[in-house]
């Protein structure tokens, strides 16, 4: 654990909404005036399958109402990382309007909010605009053009999102294909659920990663080895949303052994309690990693960011710098 800790990591797929602190989650709940009974939250995390992780959001986003919330859950998730040592974060949320503000507002916020808790934390953050897949092709062009104004702010990919069962990819295409066309890198969630010809058409559009990519048959899986698109893998939250049994039979360990570009993400902290340092423990017991290998293992994942290549680098050699302290 204690190594895990120190290691310098890099995070690359982090819901805003969902890593929010279960203590705030909390606090906000108690300021509710009409609350009743338990937080429903924690009734969602006891009944634990794929869609009750997903009515965990319905109960987030009850709570999380404007953007002092918004500025205040962005700047706690960003310490929250630094508190474990991640030198690096691509945030991913999806833009909001609340009563009189924007979306555009609302991403200001979020942008401001990292600039300055980046820089009291020695940790660089750049963010993902989301767009969910139940969203409709007019707003998910709307997200895009809204990035395009804050290209330059911290705004360096776009994101594919939201409960599989809903929406379709081939819909929200074209905005994809827009958001490339303004230079964004693109990371689209795959294979969460049985979807073999959805994810057979992600893997055509060749975005630059992917999500989860859980369940993949074999040929779809061979595709992926060939085309070596790093993925974003989420162990804690698979299995506390019962998308895989137990950490061994998790896909991790095939992608592992064929070295395909891999990245230890948590997806949503607060709502799976998990932290990028356990998930790297996780692994580290389950596939008998050592501490070399899950050095090499973070420092790998750099190569999967959106960052600049200067920034790239300086994260190669902030790693370097920490090995001999690391033991
Ligand atoms: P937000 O975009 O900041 O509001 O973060 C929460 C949102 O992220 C949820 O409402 C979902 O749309 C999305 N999300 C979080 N976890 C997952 C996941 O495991 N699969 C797909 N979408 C997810």
């Amino acid at each position: 654990e204690g190594f895990c800790k120190k290691l310098p990591k890099i995070e690359l797929h982090a819901h805003l909404n969902g890593s929010i602190r279960m203590s705030t989650i909390q606090e906000l709940w108690d300021r509710k005036a009409d609350r009743s009974g338990d937080l429903p939250f924690l009734e969602a995390q006891k009944t634990k399958d794929f869609q009750s992780a997903f009515s965990m959001f319905s109960v987030i986003y009850q709570l999380v109402q404007g953007l002092d919330v918004i500025d205040r859950i962005t700047r706690e998730v960003i310490e929250d990382f630094a508190k474990e040592n991640v030198i690096y974060v691509e945030l991913r949320t999806t833009l909001k309007a609340y009563d009189d503000k924007t979306k555009l507002d609302y991403l200001d916020v979020v942008l401001k909010a990292m600039r300055e808790t980046a820089a009291l934390h020695n940790i660089e953050v750049n963010l993902l605009v989301s767009i969910n897949r139940a969203e409709s092709l007019e707003n998910a062009m709307e997200a895009v053009e809204l990035a395009v104004q804050r290209k330059d702010q911290g705004v360096v990919g776009i994101d594919l999102c939201g409960n599989p069962v809903c929406g379709k990819f081939s819909e929200l295409r074209p905005a994809l294909e827009k958001a490339r066309r303004e230079g964004f890198k693109l990371t689209l969630h795959a294979a969460e659920i049985v979807n073999y010809g959805e994810t057979q058409e992600i893997l055509d559009f060749s975005p630059e990663r992917l999500g989860h990519a859980v369940f993949m048959t074999d040929d779809l899986k061979s595709q992926l080895f060939s085309k070596k698109i790093p993925v974003e893998i989420c162990i804690t939250s698979n299995i506390k949303s019962q998308s895989c049994d137990g950490p061994l039979g998790h896909h991790f360990g095939e992608f592992y052994r064929k070295s395909h570009p891999i990245i230890l993400c948590t997806d949503d902290m607060g709502v799976f309690c998990t932290s990028v340092s356990q998930e790297f423990s996780i692994v580290g017991d389950t596939f008998q990693l050592g501490r070399e290998e899950l050095y090499d293992l973070s420092l790998s994942s750099i190569d999967c960011s959106f960052a600049s290549e200067a920034s790239k680098e300086t994260f190669r050699r902030r790693m370097r710098e920490s090995r001999t302290s690391l033991g």
